[in-house]
């Protein structure tokens, strides 16, 4: 991952592809979501010294609330977030659990470069996200990341206009309306494609599929991007007669 990308010194006008990665990027099959309650309930039980039930209750009402439990941690608790990463995200075993997917990088293979930008958008901490990527083998296919800072309070994080702005800064996306963007979190979805941003919302075979679409885009796979944006991916090569 490069974070400059200058094209020759010459402006750089593509649009931008906002890739999520949590539950998006790998299937929620993985499973790493349910690992990932369980520390945060552990986080809860331990820090705010609850009980095993009112941790789970508090946390599923931050994540209704803000999209995230640290959002919640930080705003009502004397939480330090980079506490929260060390113990939650980063001590996932990822490891025994991701690994090379070949069908994902040849799907992000397949986005034509020239015309858009692939940058990634995360509510993880940047050791998280790189992590991830890193153990997907995709990790030399995004141009960018913006992540959530959990060392400055208060907290920047989708779905706040705040965080997809900053994410349209650091990716240099020439206009709010050339940004593509996918996410398994209908909150996020929503509040991107009120933002004016192309949006599909990912949801898997097996999750219960909105009763109000999150976006104009509904997608059961990564797999179906070509098909709706064809502007941004190499077009298929026609096979020979
Ligand atoms: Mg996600």
């Amino acid at each position: 991952m490069t974070s400059n990308n200058a094209l020759n010194g010459a402006a750089d006008s593509r649009p931008v592809f906002f890739f999520d990665i949590d539950n998006c990027l790998y299937s929620k099959a993985c499973n790493i979501h349910d690992e990932m309650q369980k520390l945060i309930n552990k986080f809860f039980v331990t820090h705010l010294d609850l009980n095993t039930e009112d941790a789970h209750m508090l946390h599923q009402k931050y994540y209704k609330e803000y999209g995230l439990a640290i959002e919640g941690l930080t705003r009502h608790h004397k939480i330090d977030p980079l506490a929260f990463n060390r113990e939650v995200d980063d001590a996932l075993p990822l490891g025994d659990i991701l690994k090379p997917d070949p069908k994902l990088r040849k799907l992000l293979e397949s986005l034509d470069t020239t015309k858009v930008k692939p940058w990634l958008l995360t509510n993880a901490y940047i050791s998280h996200g790189k992590r991830v990527v890193k153990l997907l083998g995709v990790e030399d296919l995004f141009e960018g990341i913006t992540y959530c800072d959990y060392g400055q309070l208060p907290l920047v994080c989708k779905p706040n206009q705040e965080m997809f702005a900053k994410a349209e800064q650091e990716a240099g996306a020439p206009s709010t309306e050339s940004c593509y963007f996918v996410d398994d979190s209908h909150l996020n979805c929503k509040h991107a494609e009120a933002r004016g941003w192309t949006v599909a919302h990912l949801v898997e075979p097996g999750t219960p599929i909105p009763r109000a679409p999150a976006s104009k885009y509904v997608i059961s796979s990564l797999q179906e991007l070509p098909t709706h944006f064809p502007e941004v991916f190499k077009s298929e090569r026609v096979p020979s007669a």
